[in-house]
């Protein structure tokens, strides 16, 4: 048996990061991958989504180059077998640098193959089995794919599969009006294609504030996506060389044709194969490994971080499970998944930045809360750039002067959300915004203009 001071399952946002601080500690670690380095980020996730919405947002401005005052000489037609090659190239240098590192680091075995518990601290991999008083849980999710009627009669895409497209859809039908699927209906409408958002609830990113899922409705719809909401008991059948999804709206034809479907319906956590009843690790009903505030499973000795523990769906909510686990063990600190801050960003253009509490959380804490509003058509920067679609909005608790949630839909909205996050987790009052002087032009500047106009709270 091989005996290790450490083993960790899977090389997602957590993992890698995990491995480097043992291995540089002087300590033996094994690190085991069954599929890409990197993980869903770096492979399937931000890095080719996003390398993807710059290539849409590059045709987006060029089709509207009259504006601006320059010509392209005729249609903006997007070649997909160069966006996918130029995403192939960026996810590819970054999954190649994750398994050069760790290959290169010393006292660290990386090991390709598929791992299971055989027993609270012995893992199997390729039929070797491993051992380690410590082993830290970094597997991540894959895309739902629910038992809807007809889905094993017609061929879908998810976020996985639509990595290997490199062909223009006719008219992509999205089945999900949440984030993933707001970012690739709005990518793959710039590339050219027809798209169809179905939603099952009663507006977009139903998890957001009305007023954003409103506005985040008109910013798509604007740019000729078709929304169908209130869709019932979806199905799939094949329909005349392509796909009819049926939805049963409340309002509209029943049916929605398309050329190709994708799937956008929620991320579960790779918990299934694991053989996590072996080592006696409880998941909860959705499937997602049960931790405490310091990511310790119910085992002693076992940590899950990452997408997989439920508490964060996000690179960086990965990421910091990493930070707190590593200066737990390392730096003798005491970090809780409490203390960190909801923080992450829609990247639709423009995009959503987002941190703190919504309206709807505020209301339900009962707190005393100032609020204000402010519509990017009056951010000078916005207007300069073109793009003023969006609003700034900012909540304050009105007894501690904290802000307790904002919301910056607009050009630059998921950079500049943090100037209002950092001040959060400073614990300092909204008045130390309001008398710094920002530059100009920019979008950050106009918080202290924003925080001008706070009102209580409806
Ligand atoms: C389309 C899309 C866009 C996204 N965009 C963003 C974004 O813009 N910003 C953001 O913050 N987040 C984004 N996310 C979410 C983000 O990708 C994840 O939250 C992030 O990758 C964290 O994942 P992780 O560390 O939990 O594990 P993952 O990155 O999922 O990695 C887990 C790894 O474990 C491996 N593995 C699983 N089981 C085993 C096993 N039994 N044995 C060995 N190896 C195993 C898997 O192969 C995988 O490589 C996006 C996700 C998707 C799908």
């Amino acid at each position: 048996m091989n005996k290790y001071d450490a083993i960790i399952i899977g090389t997602g946002q957590a993992g890698p990061s995990l491995a480097a601080r043992f291995a540089t500690a002087g300590m033996t670690v094994a690190i085991i991958e069954r599929h890409k380095f990197g993980g869903t980020c770096v492979n399937t996730g931000c890095i080719p989504t996003k390398t993807m919405v710059a290539s849409a947002y590059a045709a987006h401005v060029a089709r509207r180059g009259a504006l601006y005052g320059f010509a392209v000489g005729g249609d903006v037609r997007v070649d997909m077998k160069r966006v996918k090659a130029r995403k192939d190239e960026v996810s590819g240098r970054s999954n190649k640098g994750v398994e050069e590192w760790l290959r290169g680091l010393n006292n660290c075995r990386v090991i390709q193959g598929h791992a299971r518990f055989q027993s609270s601290h012995t893992i199997v991999v390729n039929d070797e089995v491993l051992q380690a008083d410590k082993i830290f849980i970094n597997i991540g999710g894959r895309a739902s794919v629910p038992a809807m009627p007809g889905i094993g009669e017609v061929p879908f895409l998810t976020n996985s599969s639509m990595m290997e497209v490199d062909f223009l859809p006719e008219h992509l039908v999205v089945v999900g009006g949440s984030y993933i699927g707001l970012e690739f209906a709005q990518m793959y409408r710039r590339f050219g294609s027809e798209v169809t958002i179905v939603e099952m609830g009663p507006r977009l990113i139903g998890r957001e504030d009305k007023d954003i899922s409103q506005a985040v409705r008109e910013i798509v719809e604007n740019e000729g996506i078709r929304i169908r909401l209130n869709a019932k008991c979806i199905s799939l059948a094949k329909r005349d060389g392509g796909v009819a999804v049926h939805t049963e709206c409340d309002d509209g034809p029943p049916d929605v044709l398309g050329s190709h479907v994708l799937l956008a319906v929620g991320r579960i956590p790779n918990t299934h194969d694991l053989g996590l009843d072996r080592a006696g690790i409880a998941t909860d009903e959705r499937g997602y490994i049960v931790v405490d505030d310091q990511l310790q499973t119910k085992v002693p000795g076992i940590w899950a971080l990452g997408d997989c523990n439920g508490r964060g769906a996000f690179t960086h909510t990965s990421y910091n499970d990493y930070e707190i686990v590593a200066d737990n063990l390392f730096n003798a600190d005491h970090r809780r998944v409490s203390d960190r801050i909801q923080a992450y960003a829609l990247y639709i253009d423009p995009p959503l930045g987002r941190c703190g509490m919504s309206d709807a959380e505020i209301r339900k804490s009962g707190r005393p809360a100032l609020i204000a509003k402010y519509p990017m058509v009056r951010v000078s920067r916005a207007f300069e750039k073109g793009e003023t679609q969006g609003f700034i909005k900012i909540c304050i608790d009105a007894e501690t002067k904290q802000i307790l949630g904002a919301a910056i839909l607009g050009t630059g909205g998921d950079e500049v959300i943090h100037v209002l996050l950092d001040v959060m987790y400073a614990k300092a009052p909204y008045t130390v915004i309001q008398r710094a002087m920002h530059i100009h032009p920019t979008v950050a500047e106009y918080l202290p203009t924003v925080l001008s106009k706070l009102e209580p709270f409806a």
